[in-house]
């Protein structure tokens, strides 16, 4: 029988993490200081199988994909909310370089089986898929409110915790100044704009440097910046204006935001996600540094920890803890 675990932090991280060890049989609770500042709350959840002006395909996207969507799936069931959409993203280039860079990958065959049609100034790219994060995290908390396994506080590292085998740290950028911040972590802000924006189809995103992805209710999600090294919170006129300006070109229509939001991504040196035990304290672990791709990895990460702690099962050496200094 696996040790009690306390998970500290209920964004994407923890509440797949808590998901997980309760399919797996483990008995665990959960800290949260509350969403405020969770990059959880502002992510528009999508699966992007090809990324970047240089038209990379996501790592790992391959093996991982039935997974996720499976995970997240399961997850809608369990939780009794609908979770998971698929969808493809009409990909626009920007100038001739990116065209010609992702044209000479696709003859290659390097974006196989990911890109499914090609017009003149855009490709297809499918499956894709999008997890409504806000929903998945909102539908957790009730739940494990109401059962006494999550208590609404700030955990504090230098009290540790005297009640539990393991402590977890699925507190996201927060990891950067806790326990394990001798990894070496970098956060990039990161903006993004919801607004109403009818008409959309809702199985497509329209990408072109900025995404619009259709919510649920009728609007989209306009989004991101990135802004490598910057750790404020704060919502800037500029990227108002710069989404705006690409919702704009993609869709045809000025949206008028309704809600303007920000959050800290945060990303080991090596840009891969982060699982596995503390170099010198047995029993403290961390599910963390997923990037802008969390959606894709966490189900991945977590049943990677319940194997560990069910079987003592190994970490996968790309994500185990690495590079302490
Ligand atoms: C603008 C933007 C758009 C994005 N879009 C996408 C997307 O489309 N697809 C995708 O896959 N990813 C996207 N991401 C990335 C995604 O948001 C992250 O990968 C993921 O949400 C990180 O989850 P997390 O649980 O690690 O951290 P968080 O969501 O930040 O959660 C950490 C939690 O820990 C809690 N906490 C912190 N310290 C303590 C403490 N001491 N005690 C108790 N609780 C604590 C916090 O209150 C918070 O609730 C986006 C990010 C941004 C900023």
């Amino acid at each position: 029988m696996a040790a009690s675990v306390l998970i500290v932090g209920q964004g994407l991280a923890g509440t797949v993490l808590g998901w997980a060890l309760d399919r797996a049989g483990i008995d665990w609770r959960m800290v949260d200081a509350g969403h405020a500042h969770a990059a959880s709350r502002v992510a528009a959840g999508i699966i992007n199988p090809v990324t970047g002006l240089r038209w990379v395909k996501t790592w790992r996207i391959d093996e991982l994909w039935p997974e996720t969507r499976a995970a997240y799936q399961a997850m809608a069931a369990d939780f009794g909310v609908p979770l998971w959409r698929d969808l493809r993203i009409r990909r626009y280039w920007r100038t001739e370089k990116e065209r010609r860079t992702s044209q000479a990958k696709l003859e290659r065959g390097a974006l196989t089986p990911w890109v499914t049609a090609v017009a003149d100034d855009h490709a297809v790219l499918a499956p894709a898929g999008r997890v409504d994060v806000p929903t998945l995290l909102a539908a957790a908390r009730t739940r494990w409110l109401a059962e006494g396994r999550l208590t609404e506080a700030k955990f504090d590292w230098a009290l540790g915790s005297e009640r539990e085998g393991w402590v977890i740290d699925c507190t996201g950028a927060a990891a950067r100044n806790g326990p394990f911040a001798a990894l070496g972590f970098a956060v990039s802000k990161g903006e993004v704009l919801r607004a109403p924006l009818p008409g959309l189809d809702g199985s497509e995103v329209r990408h072109r440097g900025h995404w619009v992805v259709p919510d649920e209710i009728g609007g989209a999600w306009i989004g991101a910046t990135h802004e490598p090294g910057v750790d404020d919170l704060q919502p800037t006129d500029e990227a108002r204006t710069t989404l705006l300006r690409s919702a704009e070109r993609l869709t045809g229509f000025v949206a008028e935001p309704s809600a303007h939001l920000v959050g800290l991504r945060l990303a080991a040196r090596d840009m891969r996600p982060v699982a596995g035990v503390h170099p010198h304290q047995a029993r403290l672990g961390i599910f963390s540094a997923l990037g802008s791709k969390g959606v894709l990895y966490a189900p991945w990460l977590a049943r990677q920890w319940s194997e560990h702690l069910a079987k003592g099962t190994g970490f996968d050496p790309a994500v185990a803890v690495r590079g302490a200094k």
